[in-house]
């Protein structure tokens, strides 16, 4: 039995929260893109925003040892950070940088894309200064309306950087606003083909971001960049994929305290939830510091939706329905929320429910705002590293062999 790597010891290191990500379903998901792509195809894997809140350092690890080619951040700071934790796979810094920050993205061997002709001045200032070559994508706006060179400008900034000896041109690429649409997107590629004409052979040409990739073959083109997909999630607009998705997070909160209320107890901040009858409250370790319950407020658009919106109100004054705070899950069953969620607490109804202190719920959130949650990782449905709400990663081995004496 291996108990130090079971929930005790989750709990022990990592306290009453935790955003378990399983690194096989990430493994997999990164194989199944590899698979429509062949060989021919470089795979770059988008892990910026902290790998889209798994946890960026470890979800780049485990996708170049499925066979990613590249990593893909938005900033300096997340590509020096992946460098920091020895990852050594080309990495793309898609988004412009600052001026300042030419030297540390040179020094720390990134690639970066360039946007604009101040974008190669600055950089081959930096490369001059540091005195080793800086390796460049020339990002090409297409029509998202975002970042990149003009279409028409092309050309200068080739022409530009064949007298910049410190900067090499490895790629060129541009970002894709609507792949659920057909229109737009081939309107896009075909603007991205025309400036291709200027640019010399031998670059990678990239386009496709998830929807993109799925939807149209043809754009896949040298290298894709994909993230959503990677992450068991299907992008915006498109409802099915031809690949084999596993989902890669689920968030666990602890109940850390029981009670029970009865008619006219009121239950959380402002009082604004008074129970009718006899209640079974748990109180989970969640709220909306880990990003729970933060779904926008919304005026009802039409008389519809004013009507769905009394219908949930009734419901929920007749204390039936989901309530609006949403749910948390146990094994045992499903347990709406109510009062208000807090920042870090939330009350659930456990009414005829066999939940106890210390059982966990599942809670749906969009891990990317619970940036300070520890993160469990698990390979084969086994923990084999935590990394603390303070960036410390620790191996759950290591914790086993001190508690074993
Ligand atoms: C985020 C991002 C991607 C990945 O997009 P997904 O739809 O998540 O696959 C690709 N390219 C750029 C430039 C991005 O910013």
């Amino acid at each position: 039995m291996n108990r130090m790597s079971g929930p005790d010891t989750i709990a022990a290191l990592a306290g009453p929260k935790c955003l378990y990500v399983d690194s096989s379903a990430l493994e997999h998901n990164a194989r199944e893109v590899k698979k429509v792509l062949g060989s021919r195809v470089k795979l770059l894997a988008v892990v910026k925003g902290d790998g889209y809140g798994v946890g960026g350092v470890e979800a780049a690890r485990v996708f170049v040892s499925a066979g990613a080619d590249y990593l893909g951040v938005s900033s300096v700071p997340e590509g020096v950070e992946l460098r920091k934790a020895g990852i050594r796979a080309p990495v793309l810094v898609m988004n412009p940088i600052l001026k300042e920050e030419c030297v540390t993205a040179i020094e720390h061997d990134l690639e970066v894309a360039v946007a604009s002709r101040q974008g190669v001045f600055d950089i081959a200032d930096a490369s001059r200064r540091v005195g080793r070559v800086a390796r460049i994508h020339l990002e090409i706006e297409t029509g998202l309306g975002r970042t990149g060179l003009p279409v028409g400008t092309v050309a200068g900034v080739l022409e530009e950087l064949r007298s910049q000896e410190g900067v090499r041109l490895c790629g060129v690429f541009t970002h894709m606003a609507e792949a659920h649409r057909d229109e737009a997107s081939f309107r896009q590629f075909a603007r991205f083909q025309a400036a291709l004409r200027h640019v010399p052979p031998g670059l990678l040409r990239h386009v496709a971001n998830s929807g993109t990739f799925l939807r149209f073959p043809d754009m896949r083109l040298d290298m894709v960049r994909i993230g959503t997909l990677l992450y068991g999630q299907l992008p915006f607009g498109i409802r099915n994929a031809a690949l084999s998705l596993k989902s890669v997070w689920d968030f666990r909160a602890r109940v850390l305290f029981i009670h029970d209320v009865g008619p006219g107890d009121t239950i959380g901040y402002g009082g604004d939830y008074s129970a009718r009858r006899p209640m079974r409250i748990a109180v989970v370790s969640a709220g909306y510091s880990d990003g729970f319950g933060l779904t926008a407020v919304s005026r009802p658009k039409d008389l519809g939706d004013l009507a769905r919106y009394i219908v949930k109100m009734v419901l929920s004054y007749l204390g039936k329905g989901r309530g609006e705070g949403g749910a948390v899950r146990f094994e045992c069953g499903v347990a709406p929320v109510v009062g208000r969620i807090g920042m870090q607490l939330t009350m659930v109804d456990v009414t005829g429910l066999p939940v106890s202190v210390g059982d966990e719920a599942s809670v749906s959130i969009r891990p990317t705002a619970g940036a300070r949650l520890p993160r469990v990782y698990l390979r084969d449905g086994a923990p084999y590293l935590i990394r603390m709400p303070w960036g410390e990663m620790r191996p759950v081995e290591y914790e086993k062999s001190i508690d074993v004496e």
